[in-house]
């Protein structure tokens, strides 16, 4: 058993990888990610401006309630008949009925305050409604491009995929897993040379002595303790 076998599987998969790298890296990848991103954004900004209005209706819920009430204090004291009144009790009326003044004008721009965040959040709410359609719709459009883009690698890639299963009937099953393994852990390529005088040709880290003198034996593969893929020595 020799390593040869497992690498020239790997050169055909790594056309695969190759192929589904040029799909990720596609612009119509790119762009169907973005406006994906786009809509939910323009979804979570509206769920935002939905409860802002929620609680500015109900503010205003609030404050017309205590402006009605302040009234009917209002109309109370008006009802009173003051001629029966001694100078203290009209000092009392006349103190709290500006107080009770005070308190409607104060509620009153309290309203219309709340009233004009309300019609802000209006007014922001159909903005961005538009973005999100807007949004949605071109994500629609760069789906269907990524999938045209991507039934037309298909017919490469299922070629690719057949040479590898035609390739596997007479290779070690144990090589085989292995790579299997380290490719599932979106590792590729997965098999990569030792680079003297001790670094892993994947990912570049030192490797220890103990693990480059098993390098010599057997089939001169070890695992790199660092990244996980396979490092064989050609000598
Ligand atoms: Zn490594």
């Amino acid at each position: 058993m020799s390593i040869e076998k497992i690498l020239e599987y790997q050169e055909v998969d790594m056309k695969l990888f190759k192929l589904e790298n040029e799909l990720k890296s596609s612009e119509s990848a790119k762009k169907m990610i973005f406006f994906q991103n786009a809509t939910k954004q323009s979804f979570d900004t509206l769920t935002r401006y939905n409860e802002s209005a929620e609680s500015a209706m109900e503010n205003v819920r609030k404050n017309i309630a205590a402006f009605e009430e302040v009234n009917r204090q209002i109309s109370d004291i008006a009802s009173v008949d003051m001629s029966d009144c001694d100078e203290k009790q009209l000092d009392y009326y006349a103190k709290q009925l500006e107080k009770l003044e005070q308190r409607a004008d104060e509620l009153d721009r309290e309203i219309a305050r709340a009233n004009k965040e309300l019609s802000d959040i209006n007014i922001k709410q159909k903005k961005e409604y538009e973005q999100a359609g807007k949004s949605s719709k071109s994500y629609r459009v760069y789906t269907e491009e990524f999938n045209n883009l991507k039934k037309e690698k298909s017919v490469e890639a299922n070629a690719i995929m057949k040479d590898l299963k035609d390739l596997e009937k007479d290779m070690s099953s144990i090589l085989l897993e292995k790579y299997k393994k380290v490719k599932a852990n979106k590792k590729r390529p997965v098999f990569v040379p030792f680079i003297k005088p001790s670094s892993c040709g994947g990912c570049g880290m030192e490797i220890a002595s103990d693990i480059i003198d098993k390098l010599g034996e057997g089939l001169g593969i070890q695992e790199c303790p660092n990244c996980g893929r396979i490092i064989y020595n050609k000598d």
